[in-house]
């Protein structure tokens, strides 16, 4: 049975050409970039030039890229090195970030180093903008917001220019966790001022366990991990190299394919709520689906007996889902995104994530099988 694999904003394939460079490099340059012998020159140059693609597109200057583990790490380094360094004793954020924020953001409440408080989401699941304005106008303080671009179990979007604007006339640093949109939506630095966004290789078809951290030339922070002078002395260790080089060059087909991609994924979507709509009238759609990230679409079924084996029955006829965000355990312990959303409701939700390499027929698959497990 060949598997449909729905489950695109927890993880993407390898695109075969981002393998294919990867191998290449495997293959070829095993010297370590902070050597200054041939080898090590070369590493260097690949690591520099993939520096470069991630600057080109997002239109920003090299010296402002810096590549990590992941999403993770990027969203840490922010967060933490904005507290610890940049004199931030204020962050605005919101309940339905990633938890590598909002476990973050414990940490530093624990600390007692800067407080946090969480802006109003509305209805749909929306950042409620007004709310943003009356808490950044609330305090003088030094105020970071951090607030993603998409948020992955809902899709829901952010007005990125609008809250980057709101934050540039309160003068507050803004962080904007943007790991699901990197590759799918355009971001340009140089119109849109941000302080800090993430990036992660895997959700973008590259591979995992790389990912990079925008931070604006403004911000001087120190070392998020000691040691020797990777990174601008920013980030110790010897790079990954392959993982770099793989990035970059999802990053730039992600770039050059993005509405040729975009177009195939919105087609797919819309279809999936056209034939679910009218096959089982009872479901609904959690978040706003008109604003959202076009990849992700989050479907309420009604509650059911069946309903807690839902994905598992998925899963056993070869369907891949999640049921909230698959980003840590793989156990569906209930989402937080959801549980904000709807407190009380005892509705089965599957977040369905799709990619340019699903079809219509995959589609119109998946709808058939869900009448059995309904
Ligand atoms: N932020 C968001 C919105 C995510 O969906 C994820 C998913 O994993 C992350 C951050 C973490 O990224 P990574 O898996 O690269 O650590």
């Amino acid at each position: 049975m060949s598997r449909i694999f729905l489950d695109n904003s927890a993880t993407t394939p390898l695109d075969p050409v981002v393998l294919g460079a990867m191998t290449e490099v495997m293959a070829n340059n095993y010297g370590n970039p902070s050597s200054i012998h041939a080898e090590g020159r070369q590493a260097r140059a690949l690591i520099e030039n993939a520096r470069k693609t991630v600057a080109n597109a997002l239109n920003c200057s090299i010296g402002e890229i810096f590549f990590t583990s992941g999403g993770t790490e990027a969203n840490n380094m922010a967060l933490k090195n904005s507290v610890r360094d940049l004199g931030v004793t204020r962050i605005i954020s919101s309940p339905l970030e990633h938890h590598c924020v909002l476990h973050s953001l414990d940490a530093i409440k624990m600390a007692e180093t800067a407080t946090v408080e969480m802006v109003k989401i509305d209805a749909k699941g929306h950042v409620e903008l007004d709310d943003l304005r009356r808490l950044l106008a609330a305090s003088n303080e030094k105020t970071l917001v951090s607030l993603m671009h998409a948020n992955n179990e809902i899709g829901n979007l952010l007005p990125l220019e609008e809250v980057a604007a709101i934050c540039e006339e309160a003068g507050a640093l803004f962080h904007c966790d943007t790991v699901q949109t990197m590759g799918y939506f355009p971001i340009d630095l140089a119109a849109t001022r941000l302080s800090f966004l993430s990036g992660s290789a895997h959700k973008f078809y590259g591979p995992k366990g790389v990912g990079f951290v925008y931070i604006s030339n403004d911000n001087i922070i120190k070392p998020y991990l000691d040691g020797g002078a990777q990174e601008r002395n920013m980030r110790g260790g010897t790079e990954n190299i392959y993982g770099i080089v793989g990035l970059a060059k999802a990053l730039e087909l992600a770039v050059a394919e993005r509405e040729e991609r975009a177009g195939k994924i919105r087609n797919l979507k819309d279809h999936f709520i056209r034939s679910i709509k009218a096959t089982y009238p009872e479901v609904a759609f959690n978040g706003d689906p008109d604003n959202a990230h076009y990849k992700v679409l989050s479907v309420s079924f009604p509650e059911s007996s069946k309903g807690d084996l839902l994905l598992m029955n998925l899963d056993l006829n070869g369907i891949s889902a999640s049921g909230g965000s698959a980003c840590s355990s793989g156990i569906d312990v209930g989402s937080h995104v959801i549980g904000h959303l709807h407190p009380d409701s005892k509705r089965h939700t599957v977040r369905f994530s799709f990619s340019h390499h699903n079809t219509i027929e995959e589609v119109d698959e998946v709808i058939a099988k869900l009448g059995g497990m309904l």
